[in-house]
C-alpha cells in the first residue's frame, strides 16, 4: 500500500525528470490539502483528432497520477455541438488506449453534467449573482471594454430574480432564436482580468448535440462548465494550457460560489513545435481540403498520423517525459522529437535490407543458378533478435547512389575497378557498365572473390565501403513512400500578407517510389510492423499495404540532427 502522503514516488513508478506541477503536489500531499489524494482528467473537446501536443498533456495528466498513486479521468469536454461528433470520440478514446494509458472505467462527458449545471446557472440567479442579457454578441463585445479601458454594465444587469428566472426558464424551453440573449454571471465590469466582465455562462443554440439529442437548446460556456465538472468529480489537481491562467479567478469565482469542493486548476506550457502545426482547426482545414488524405495521413502530427508512420507509443512518452513542462510557451526544434522516435526504434526494429532506386547489378565469375543463403544479424543492438538468411545469387540489385561512373573525390562506394563489401555478402569489383541510348547507367557487371564469404576478406584486405543489396530473383516489389516535413517554415502561422498558412505547405513532403526491392523476409509482412532498413532508415508497413502489393513508409531517416546538435552544445 502507497503511503499517499509519501511525496516519494511508489516503488517501481516512473521517478522522470522534476516539473513544478510534480513540485505542485509534493507540496500537496506534504500540506494534505486534497488527503493525500491525487486525481487528474484529461479533458479533450471532441471536435477533432489528438495530436502531438496533446500526447504532452495525456502523459502529464496520467503520469503525475500514476506516479502518486493517483488516478485519472478522461473527460470529454463536450458543450460545444456544432462542432462536435462522435467520429471523433471514437478516435480519442483509441489514441489515449493506443499511447497507454488507461482511465479504468472513469470515462465522462461534460454532457453527463448539463442538468446539474442548469440547476447551478439557477442557483446563481437566485443569488442574485447571474442575469438573462439581451445584448447580442457584437454588442457584448463592445460593453466589455478592453484591456485599457474598463467594461460598462449591460442595460440588463438589474433584472430582478424573477424576471432572471423566468427568463432563464424560457431561454430553455426554446422561446428564443439562436444569439438572442445569454445568461451571465454578475461579477465585475471594472475588472483587470476581462474574463471577469460578466461572462456569458450560457447561449442559445438549437442544435442537435451528440449524446444529447434536442434534449437543450442552452448550451453552458467552457468556463461554466469546466471547473465544476472537475469539481463533480473530485479532481485535485485540474491541469491545462497556459492559456487559461487568465481563466483561473474565474474558475475559482463559481466553484467558490456555488459553494462546491474545490480544485486546483495549474497551467503549464503548450507544445509547439518547428514545421509542424498543433491546431485542430488548422489540421481539420488540411483535411476538408484534401491538402493531406485524411486525419491519418502519415505528415500529420495527429496521434493516429504519427502511428501510421511508425513512431511507437513508447517513444512519444519518452519525449513527452524528457522536455518536462514549464511556466512559458517556447518551440521546440521537430528533430528532437525524430531523435526519440529513432532511439526507441533502434533498439527495437529488425534490420533488412531494401532497395529504393534499384540499379542492377550482374556478377559474372558467380556460378549461375547457385543461390546462397547468407547469415544477417538481425538487430546488432538485441542479440535475442537473432539471426536470418537473406538469399544471395549472380544477379542483385544495389542503390543507384552506391555507383558512380566517374566517382568524385573521396567518393568510397562502388565505381568502375574500385571494390566494395555487399553487407553479409562477397567483396565486389566493378569491371564494366551497361548503357541505355541516353546514354544512362542501367546494368553493372562486377567480379567477386569468392574468399569473402560473409563480408570478410582472410587476408585481411579493407574496402571504404559496406553497401545493401537484394537479390533479383528472390525480391518482392514494394512502394515506399518517403516524408519531408509537412511545412516549409519553421512557423508555419508565418505567412506574406493576404496567405493563408496553407501557403507554407511543402510541395515535396511526399515522395512515391514504385518498383522498390526488398529482401524476401519481407514478403507478409503486417501493416505496423516495423523495420530498419539498413543504411536508409526506419519503415513501416503502411495500412493501405496488401497481400502482393506492399506499402512502407520511411518513418524516419537515419540521420539524426538533434543528436548532432546535443553534441555541438555540449562540446561549447
Ligand atoms: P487545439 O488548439 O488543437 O484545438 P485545444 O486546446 O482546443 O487544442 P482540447 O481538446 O481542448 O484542445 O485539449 C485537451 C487538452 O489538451 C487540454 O487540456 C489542452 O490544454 C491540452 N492541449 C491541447 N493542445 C496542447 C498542446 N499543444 N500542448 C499541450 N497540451 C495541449
Ligand atoms: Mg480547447
Amino acid at each position: 500500500m502507497t503511503n499517499l502522503s509519501d511525496p516519494v514516488a511508489p516503488a517501481g513508478a516512473p521517478s522522470g525528470p522534476s516539473n513544478f506541477v510534480r513540485d505542485i503536489i509534493v507540496e500537496d500531499n506534504k500540506t494534505g490539502k486534497f488527503g493525500g489524494r491525487v486525481h487528474t482528467r484529461f479533458p479533450p473537446e471532441p471536435n477533432g483528432y489528438l495530436h502531438i501536443g496533446h500526447a504532452k498533456s495525456i502523459c502529464l495528466n496520467f503520469g503525475l497520477a500514476k506516479e502518486f498513486g493517483g488516478k485519472t479521468n478522461l473527460r470529454f469536454d463536450d458543450t460545444n455541438p456544432s462542432k462536435e461528433e462522435t467520429e471523433y470520440v471514437d478516435s480519442i478514446i483509441n489514441d489515449v488506449h493506443w499511447l497507454g494509458f488507461d482511465w479504468e472505467g472513469r470515462l465522462f462527458y461534460a454532457s453527463d453534467y448539463f442538468a446539474q449545471l442548469y440547476e447551478w446557472a439557477v442557483q446563481l440567479i437566485k443569488a442574485g449573482k447571474a442575469y438573462v442579457c439581451d445584448l447580442t454578441g457584437d454588442q457584448i463585445r463592445q460593453y466589455r471594454g478592453t484591456l485599457t479601458e474598463p467594461g460598462k454594465g449591460s442595460p440588463y444587469r438589474d433584472r430582478s430574480i424573477g424576471e432572471n428566472l423566468d427568463l432563464f426558464e424560457r431561454m430553455r424551453a426554446g422561446e428564443f432564436p439562436d444569439g438572442s440573449r445569454t445568461l451571465r454571471a454578475k461579477i465585475d465590469m471594472g475588472s483587470p482580468n476581462l474574463n471577469m466582465r460578466d461572462p456569458v455562462m450560457y447561449r442559445i443554440l438549437h442544435a442537435e448535440h451528440h449524446r444529447t439529442g434536442n434534449q437543450w437548446c442552452i448550451y453552458p460556456m467552457y468556463d461554466f462548465t469546466h471547473g465544476q465538472s472537475d469539481s463533480t468529480e473530485g479532481i485535485t489537481h485540474s491541469i491545462c494550457t497556459l492559456e487559461f491562467e487568465d481563466h483561473r479567478p474565474l474558475y475559482d469565482w463559481y466553484v467558490e460560489q456555488l459553494g462546491i469542493y474545490h480544485p486546483q486548476q495549474i497551467e503549464f506550457d503548450r507544445l509547439n513545435l518547428t514545421y509542424t502545426l498543433l491546431s485542430k482547426r488548422k489540421l481539420l482545414a488540411l483535411v476538408e481540403n484534401k491538402l493531406v488524405s485524411g486525419w491519418d495521413d502519415p505528415r500529420m502530427p495527429t496521434l493516429c498520423g504519427i502511428r501510421r508512420r511508425g513512431y511507437t507509443p513508447e517513444a512519444i512518452r519518452n519525449f513527452c517525459a524528457g522536455i518536462g513542462v514549464s511556466k512559458t510557451n517556447g518551440i521546440l526544434e521537430l528533430a528532437m522529437l525524430e531523435h526519440f522516435v529513432r532511439e526507441d526504434l533502434n533498439k527495437r526494429a529488425l534490420r533488412v535490407m531494401g532497395v529504393l532506386r534499384p540499379l542492377k547489378v550482374v556478377i559474372d565469375n558467380y556460378p549461375e543458378g547457385q543461390v546462397e543463403e547468407m547469415e544477417a544479424v538481425n538487430n546488432p543492438e538485441d542479440a535475442s533478435a537473432g539471426t536470418r538468411k537473406v538469399p544471395f545469387s549472380r544477379v542483385l540489385y544495389i542503390e543507384q547512389d552506391d555507383f558512380r561512373e566517374d566517382p568524385p573525390k573521396q567518393y568510397y562506394r562502388l565505381s568502375p575497378g574500385k571494390e566494395v563489401r555487399l553487407r553479409y555478402g562477397y567483396f565486389i569489383t566493378c569491371t564494366s557498365v551497361v548503357k541505355d541510348a541516353a546514354g544512362q547507367v542501367v546494368e553493372i557487371h562486377c567480379s567477386y572473390d569468392p574468399a569473402t564469404h560473409g563480408g570478410n576478406a582472410p587476408d585481411g584486405r579493407k574496402v571504404k565501403a559496406t553497401i545493401h543489396w537484394v537479390s533479383a530473383a528472390h525480391a518482392i516489389d514494394a512502394e515506399v513512400r518517403l516524408y519531408e516535413n509537412l511545412f516549409v517554415k519553421e512557423n508555419p502561422n508565418e505567412t506574406e500578407p493576404g496567405q493563408e498558412f496553407t501557403a507554407n505547405l511543402n510541395p515535396n513532403s511526399l515522395e512515391v517510389l514504385r518498383g522498390c526491392k526488398l529482401e524476401p523476409s519481407l514478403a507478409g509482412a503486417d501493416a505496423g510492423n516495423r523495420y530498419q532498413f539498413e543504411r536508409l532508415g526506419y519503415f513501416c508497413v503502411d495500412s493501405e499495404s496488401a497481400p502482393g502489393a506492399p506499402v512502407f513508409n520511411r518513418t524516419v531517416a537515419l540521420r539524426d540532427t538533434w543528436a548532432k546538435i546535443e553534441k555541438r552544445e555540449k562540446g561549447k
